[in-house]
Order: C-alpha cells, then structure tokens, then sequence
C-alpha cells in the first residue's frame, strides 16, 4: 500500500545508519522532532463535497485525501502538519476512453474542476487543488493500464497512459522488450504523468528522454479527441507532440501513448570511478559525452555527496572497505564518485567499460572494481525511502536541478549549493547540500542538488525556510541563464519563473493554445500558466 504522507509503498523502510544521523547533527544540528498529524484528524477536517453527485465519482474521505497532494516538500508539509488547505471534492478512476470523455462532458456541465492524476509521485505541485468556489474532482488513470498494441517489427507500443512503471515493464517484458524509462520514482509514477511533465529516466542517455520516447496516441480534450500517428518523422509544420509533452494536464487527458521500445539489452554493468576532484570528474564525462560513447547513464556526485551517499548507503563494511582502499591509492580526503553504466550488447558493454576507464585513468581516476556500481543499481529506487526516515529523524530534504552548457555547469552548481548552504543564516540554521551532475549532453548537463535543514516544530517556519531556499536558488539558476526545470516540470512551484525563463511572447502563446482546448479553466487550473483571468487574480492573491 502507498504511504498517505510520505514516499512509496507502507512495507519498505530505509533505516538511517548511525553514522549518517551522527553526520547530519554534526553538519547542521540534531533533528528537531515534532508529532506528525494522525489520519484520523486529518480525515475529520475533510470537508463535505460539493460536487453533483455521479456514481462513479468517489468522496470518500480518504479517497480524498490520497489524492490532495503530491510529493513536494510543500506537499510534505501540509500531509504531515495535517494542514491541507483544499481536497479535491471527489475522485472518479475511469477505464475506457469513453469514460474519460463523459467526465470532460461532466466537468463543461457543471463547471467542476478536473485534476488528471497519474501517481501524484509530482514534486512541484502538479495536482493539488486550489481553494476556490469551483468544485474540484480528481481523474485518477490508474485504470487505464493496458498494453493496447504491441508492434516488434517497428519496435512500437500503444499503452494505456496511466500504467504505472512496474506494470509496463511487465507487460513489455515477455515480448522480449523494454520501455526503458526509469525515473527514481519508477514505483509509483504512470506513462502519462512522465509525458505530461517531460519527465527524464536514469538511463535517459541510452533510451532517450520521454520526448524521444513518445511517438504519438491519444488526448481527450473539451473540443474533441486528438489523435497523434506514430511516424517516424514528419515535416508537417510544428510537432503537436510537443503541445502534448509538459503540458500538466492543462490541455486534456492522455489515454494512450504509441510509444518506443527497446529489445531487452543482452547485458547491462554498472561501474564507478573516484576522481580527486569535481572538475576532473566533470572533465571527463564531459569527454564521454562528446566522444559518443555509448554508456547509458552517468551520475557525477560532488565531494558532499559522495561522502554523504557512503554514509547514508548503509553499508558501514563496503564503505569502510571502500574508506581504506582510497587512502591506500592516496585519495584520502575529498574525492568525487562516478558511477556509469553500459547497456547493449555484451560486446559493447565490455568495450563502453573499457573506454570509460581509459579516460577515467588518463585523469588520474581510479575505478573501482567492487560493488558500488552494482548497489547503486539494487537501491536506485529505494533511496527516496530515506526521505520518510529523515523527516521522522526531524531533517526536511528536497532537490532541484537544471541543465546548463559544460562551459556553465560546475560553476553556477557550485554557486547554487553555496546559496542553499548559507541560505537560512539569517534564521540561524545551517543547510547540508550536495550535488550531482545527472543527465548530461553533447552540449551540457544538468545538476541536480539535494538539501537538508532541520524542520521546525512550527510547519509554517519549516515551509518559511523551504520558500527562502527555493527562491534563492531559483533566481540564482534563472541568473546565469539556466531552466528553472530540466525533468520536474512546472507545476505550482516554477510557474512563477516561467515567464522569465521563456519570455512574454510564448506564454501569451501558450496562454492562447491552452484557452482553446480549454476556455473555462477547468482542466488543472494553477498549474504550468496562469491562463484565465481568474488564475491571473489567484497568482496575485498569492504572491500579495
Ligand atoms: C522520489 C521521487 C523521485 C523522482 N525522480 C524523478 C526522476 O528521476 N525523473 C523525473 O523526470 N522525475 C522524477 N520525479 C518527479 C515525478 O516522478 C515526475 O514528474 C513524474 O513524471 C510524475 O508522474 P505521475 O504519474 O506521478 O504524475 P502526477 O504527479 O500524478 O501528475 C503530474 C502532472 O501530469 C499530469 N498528468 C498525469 N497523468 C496525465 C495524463 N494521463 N494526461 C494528462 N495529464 C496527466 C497531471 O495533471 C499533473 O499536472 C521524482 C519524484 C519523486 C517523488
């Protein structure tokens, strides 16, 4: 079952190890505890609903809460402290297309609000509802997750959007294919939300972002369906595709997706290296990027982090293990961790291996033969889980990341932890925050930094100290021209900065194209543009 406030699924536990907790007081001060708010008070402050009852439409309390927030440390917030501020009315799960157009012909009749729901897994604000007069009903997709078509010839699958990670995987698996996309919130994150939200996998660099990913299907919109052909290219003016691709719910609702698939790889090795410092580090996947070779992902963690992901592994005898070997090869001190994959052929993954190691060690890097690659890849979806054992610890933790130019990156990542770092000196706290470069390009990479302070036992300070962090290193990022997202998308959190990032021009596009398909604000009004006027006056309220 999935946790109501917190990361994934209620069976899986990531203890803190002694050493991390011991890390973490000394770094930036004991945690500081307060009781979280119990489900049945928070289930007694929903309120009643307000929507023309329908029987397919849920407004059962509890059915409302699990869909009221996602998983942004705002969201955090207000789950724990039991301070949710608006619950969706009701939640309706449909499971033919059919459904979901007599919800959107529901919806036009009674002016109700409609929040498409993939997983909620968002980490930006993606789904909560506002407060308003409008009635507010959540579509969650989790039905839609059939594999509808499967072609192997032209390696083609039309599934069902709200198919969760897991689910695809396995019904592509027995026909011998892979989708490939693997976000860290695999587990509990659809088909349909990573399209939505332009999301990106852990292996982006072998199977491609979502948008190389999704070749077409199909959205519900109030004005009718839109069918995308899956073809394999076209010069037929601008790519509808990418009307579809982050567009976070506000467009319509995403029931198929004609999506690429890979052959299930013959191999697949994930390896590490040390390097002395960031620079080099950076230098060299740098070198791996623009040589074409064909690793499938890279993960280049700064000093912190690469000290702080060995205490916080758990694994006190691999680290002490890994401790002594480096200070045997003279990396005593700082040093930087690589960890890169290779997927194909054996062949190629055997070479891919070989070349990396080459240019690791031409850069004085030393990589390491035992299992640090390989726990990576057993934990790559269990870490989140440390989220949920932090904040009972009393530490708060959250991530943003960007995409610069390689001439960029380090400098401004370096800048932005420095911001988070000594962000909240003022309110006499200290900040722990790592980094790591993660998907990377011909051209560039994106950072991607975690952050921990100490919460607060008053939630308001906690969410006070998270607005001051995020703000500052959001203007820092925009400053030195980078996006204010490279895989979370936009939601509530970054629309703020949209206009900045893409300028006036576009939003009024934007703000044109999401009128037509939606000219009453009904479909995830708040979220990515301020749209109608209403949204306009929201915003305002807001920020005032
Ligand atoms: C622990 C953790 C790790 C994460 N790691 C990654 C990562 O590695 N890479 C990454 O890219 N992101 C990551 N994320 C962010 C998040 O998982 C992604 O944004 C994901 O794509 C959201 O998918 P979802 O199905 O949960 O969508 P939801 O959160 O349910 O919805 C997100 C948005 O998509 C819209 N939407 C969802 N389904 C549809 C549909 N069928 N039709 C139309 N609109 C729809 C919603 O209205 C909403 O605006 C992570 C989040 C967490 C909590």
């Amino acid at each position: 079952m999935k946790r109501w406030n917190g990361w994934g699924d209620t069976t899986k536990h990531f203890p803190v190890p002694e050493s991390a907790a011991a890390y973490l007081t000394q770094t930036i001060g004991p945690g500081i505890l307060s009781p979280d708010a119990k489900i049945e008070m928070v289930l007694r402050s929903v309120p009643a609903s307000r929507l023309v009852p329908l029987p397919a439409i849920s407004s059962d309390p509890l059915d409302r809460l699990l869909h009221a927030r996602g998983q942004s440390l705002p969201d955090w917030i207000a789950l724990r402290s039991g301070a949710i501020h608006a619950f969706p009315d009701g939640v309706v799960y449909p499971e033919t297309s059919q459904d979901v157009r007599s919800l959107l012909d529901y919806a036009m009749e009674t002016g109700t609000v409609l929040i498409p729901y993939g997983a909620g897994s968002s980490v930006v604000g993606h789904i909560n509802p506002a407060a308003g007069d409008r009635p507010v009903l959540v579509s969650d997709l989790g039905k839609l997750n059939h594999l509808v078509s499967l072609d192997p010839i032209s390696r083609i699958a039309v599934v069902e959007a709200g198919i969760l990670g897991p689910d695809l995987e396995a019904v592509l698996q027995p026909h011998g294919f892979t989708f490939g996309h693997f976000p860290q919130s695999f587990e509990f994150s659809s088909l349909g939300g990573w399209i939505a939200t332009r999301s990106s996998g852990q292996q982006s660099y072998y199977y491609g972002r979502i948008e190389d990913q999704f070749l077409g299907g199909e959205v519900e919109t109030f004005p009718g369906k839109i069918s995308i052909s899956p073809y394999p290219a076209s010069a037929a003016g601008p790519d509808i595709k990418h009307l579809i691709l982050g567009s976070e719910g506000r467009i319509g609702i995403i029931t198929r997706a004609a999506i690429r698939i890979h052959p299930i790889p013959e191999s697949e090795a994930f390896k590490a290296i040390f390097f002395r410092d960031w620079d080099t580090g950076a230098e060299v996947v740098r070198r791996i990027a623009q040589n074409r070779i064909p690793v499938s992902m890279l993960r280049l963690s700064d000093e912190i982090e690469t000290q702080t992901t060995l205490l916080l592994s758990g694994k006190d005898r691999i680290v002490r293990y890994a401790e002594r070997g480096l200070n045997a090869a003279g990396y005593k001190g700082q040093r930087c961790l690589l960890i890169f994959g290779a997927t194909g052929s054996s062949n190629t993954v055997n070479q891919t291996v070989r070349r990396v190691y080459e240019i690791g060690l031409r850069h004085r890097g030393l990589p390491v033969p035992f299992m640090i690659g390989r726990l990576w890849q057993k934990t790559r979806f269990f870490t989140p889980y440390l989220r949920n054992t932090l904040w009972e610890c009393g530490y708060a933790l959250d991530t943003l990341e960007t995409v610069l130019p390689w001439e960029k990156v380090i400098r401004v990542a370096r800048e932005v932890r420095s911001i988070l770092e000594h962000g909240l000196e003022e309110q006499h706290e200290r900040v722990l925050a790592f980094a790591h470069l993660s998907h990377v390009y011909q051209v560039g990479a994106s950072f991607y930094i975690t952050y921990i302070f100490r919460r607060s036992p008053d939630p308001e300070l906690t969410l006070a100290h998270w607005i001051t962090l995020k703000s500052a290193a959001s203007h820092a990022i925009l400053a030195e021209g980078g996006t204010i997202s490279h895989q979370h998308g936009v939601g509530m959190d970054h629309s703020p900065y949209l206009t900045q990032e893409r300028g006036a021009p576009f939003v009024h596009a934007l703000r044109s194209a999401l009128l037509t398909f939606d000219p009453q604000g009904l479909l995830n009004p708040g979220k990515l543009i301020a749209a109608t006027d209403k949204e306009v006056c929201d915003v305002e309220t807001r920020m005032a």
